[in-house]
Formats: structure tokens, C-alpha cells, sequence
């Protein structure tokens, strides 16, 4: 990158490590015609997919709405603040590897309840239960069976 100082083109890297918990890069960096030296961060552009609605209507990927709707669905169940920011976590990395920019909204309640799936079966069948609203009892009482197995 150019020095800051005077515009060179040319500045090299003389020092360069990794900061905190290794998600940043620190580089220190001398021009080579002034010999100023000075520091940079790298950082990973970690951009969220858009989220695309059933009525086609876009909105930036919202966590809160994501943690709310899955603390509603864990409501009183035995599972950890820990492990609920863990799935959340884990669905975002998800969402990110998609490496689109707009994912449907049905996509993003898939991967919740997969991920509900995993931590706590009544918080899943209630989640799903609301989601998909299943066409009839028939077949509600086939997932829960499914999950029995
Ligand atoms: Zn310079």
C-alpha cells in the first residue's frame, strides 16, 4: 500500500504478527523513500448474506432476530447460553460459506432447525411447528416420530 507520509508506491512489511485470537493480522511497514514506518491491521470481510423474505422483500441478515426466535423456541429447556450462541455462531459461518450475497429467508430457518435439531428436540418440534406449520397432524406426528428413532 502507499505510505501515508509521502505517497510512495512502494512500502515493505518488516514486522508482521498475529493479533488477539488470531482473527487479525498486525503488519508494521517502512516506505522505502522516506523510511517512515507504520502499522496496518488485515481483517476479514465477514459480510452477511441479504436476507431475501417469502414476499420477496430484502433485509440486512439480522442476529437478533435470529437469537430471539431460537431463545423462544428453547423457552425453559435445559441448554446453555453457551451452546445456543455456539449454533448461532455456527450458522452464521454457515450462511457466509454460501458465499452469496442473498440467501432466502427458508434457507436461513433450514439451517435453525438443524441447528435446534442438535441442541433440543421440544425446542425443535416448537420451532418447526411455527416455521413450517405443518399441513396437518398426520404429519407433524411423523417428525416427531422421525426424531424417536
Ligand atoms: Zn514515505
Amino acid at each position: 500500500m502507499h505510505c501515508p507520509f509521502c505517497a510512495a508506491v512502494d512500502t515493505k512489511v518488516i514486522d508482521s504478527r498475529l493479533v488477539g485470537d488470531g482473527s487479525q493480522v498486525r503488519r508494521r511497514r517502512q516506505c522505502l523513500v522516506c523510511n517512515e514506518r507504520f502499522t496496518t491491521f488485515e481483517i476479514a470481510e465477514l459480510v452477511m448474506p441479504r436476507v431475501i423474505k417469502s414476499n420477496g422483500v430484502r433485509e440486512p441478515f439480522n442476529e437478533d432476530k435470529l437469537r430471539s426466535g431460537m431463545l423462544k423456541a428453547l423457552e425453559k429447556r435445559p441448554v446453555s447460553s453457551d451452546d445456543v450462541e455456539m449454533a448461532i455462531s455456527h450458522i452464521k459461518t454457515q450462511l457466509r460459506a454460501t458465499g452469496e450475497r442473498e440467501v432466502p429467508a427458508e434457507f436461513i430457518g433450514n439451517l435453525v432447525m438443524d441447528a435446534l435439531k442438535a441442541l433440543d428436540k421440544v425446542a425443535y418440534i416448537r420451532f418447526a411447528s411455527v416455521y413450517r406449520s405443518f399441513e396437518d397432524i398426520r404429519e407433524f406426528g411423523e417428525e416427531i416420530a422421525r426424531l424417536q428413532d
